[in-house]
């Protein structure tokens, strides 16, 4: 049947990404693909869900293989991380946003805690040169602090960093907060503008009893800590009034836009 051929050919050219990046020849494809520009960004709104009003934009990257078709940035992002390709990634999304950024409205890029620590000679020049070449001004850019590993929040370096940027104007943000590492300890060690909470709990408000105080207690959490509240993943009309009952007016998922090219980002009624 299709469905089974189809599950058959994903799991081949997943094998096909393993073995290539192992014999090294990911990379050169990696290269490859940047030439070619098969990698490019999609913006998804993060909208005041009380007036449908965006604030601002998600870039998403997306690639699109020439023979494996849509690979999923959740395959290709960890690979790039360890290729030393993210900051090649960030330049070449940055270099297509170009003049692309709705006035009044912020840009938001995800970086790697690592990414920050140890890709970056300088993170603060490098943010700066993003900056002029997106000619918007720090204010208009927020970070959302991702991290597959631990993040080290007691790094010295992170902090000042994050300080830093957070001098210049910039926003920043936590993603996939209450996932993985992403805990209180960092809320502590560093208090973000934002939290953006995972998508895993906003979707859990379709019936997850237990899960549901946790969601709320996030909630609670930041706002006792005065940290803004970003909710990722806002699918139904249940998710976005229950977030709004609680004061969570920044929103962001299929309900309020899809990742899209900028012009029809904020239109989730086209799709
Ligand atoms: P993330 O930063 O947590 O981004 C949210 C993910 O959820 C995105 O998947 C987005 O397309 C998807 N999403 C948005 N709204 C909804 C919704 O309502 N329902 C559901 N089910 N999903 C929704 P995507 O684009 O596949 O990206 C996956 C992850 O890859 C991102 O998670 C982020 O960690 C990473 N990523 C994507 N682009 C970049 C990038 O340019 N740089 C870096 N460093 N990481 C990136
Ligand atoms: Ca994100
Ligand atoms: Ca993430
Ligand atoms: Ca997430």
């Amino acid at each position: 049947s299709v469905p089974l051929a189809l599950l058959i050919s994903l799991s081949i050219s997943g094998l096909m990404v393993y073995r290539r990046s192992h014999r090294g020849i990911y990379l050169a494809d990696l290269d490859v693909a940047f030439q070619r520009k098969e990698i490019y960004p999609v913006f998804q709104p993060i909208v005041d869900a009380s007036s449908n009003q965006p604030l601002g934009y998600e870039v998403m990257a997306r690639w699109d293989h020439p023979v494996m078709g849509a690979i999923s940035p959740n395959s290709f992002i960890p690979l790039m991380e360890r290729f030393g390709r993210l900051d090649t990634l960030l330049t070449e999304l940055v270099k297509q946003c170009q003049g692309q950024v709705p006035t009044g409205c912020y840009l938001s890029l995800n970086l790697s805690g690592e990414q920050l620590t140890q890709s970056f000679r300088d993170p603060i020049q490098f943010v700066q040169s993003l900056l002029s070449k997106l000619q918007i001004d720090a204010n208009q850019l927020m970070i959302e602090i991702t991290e597959r590993e631990a993040l080290d929040y007691e790094n010295p370096k992170l902090i000042a960093t994050l300080n830093r940027l957070r001098e210049m104007g910039v926003t920043l943000a936590f993603d996939d907060f209450g996932t993985g590492h992403n805990g209180i300890g960092c809320l502590k060690a560093f208090a973000p503008d934002y939290i953006k909470i995972d998508k895993s709990y906003v979707h859990t408000l379709n019936g997850d009893a237990v899960q549901k105080p946790v969601l709320e207690a996030i909630i609670q959490l930041a706002k006792s800590m005065n940290i803004g509240i970003i909710a990722e993943g806002v699918e139904t009309e249940g998710q976005r009034q229950f977030l709004l009952s609680r004061g969570v007016k920044r929103q962001q998922g299929y309900l309020l836009g899809r990742p899209g090219n900028l012009q029809t980002a904020n239109a989730a009624e086209d799709r």
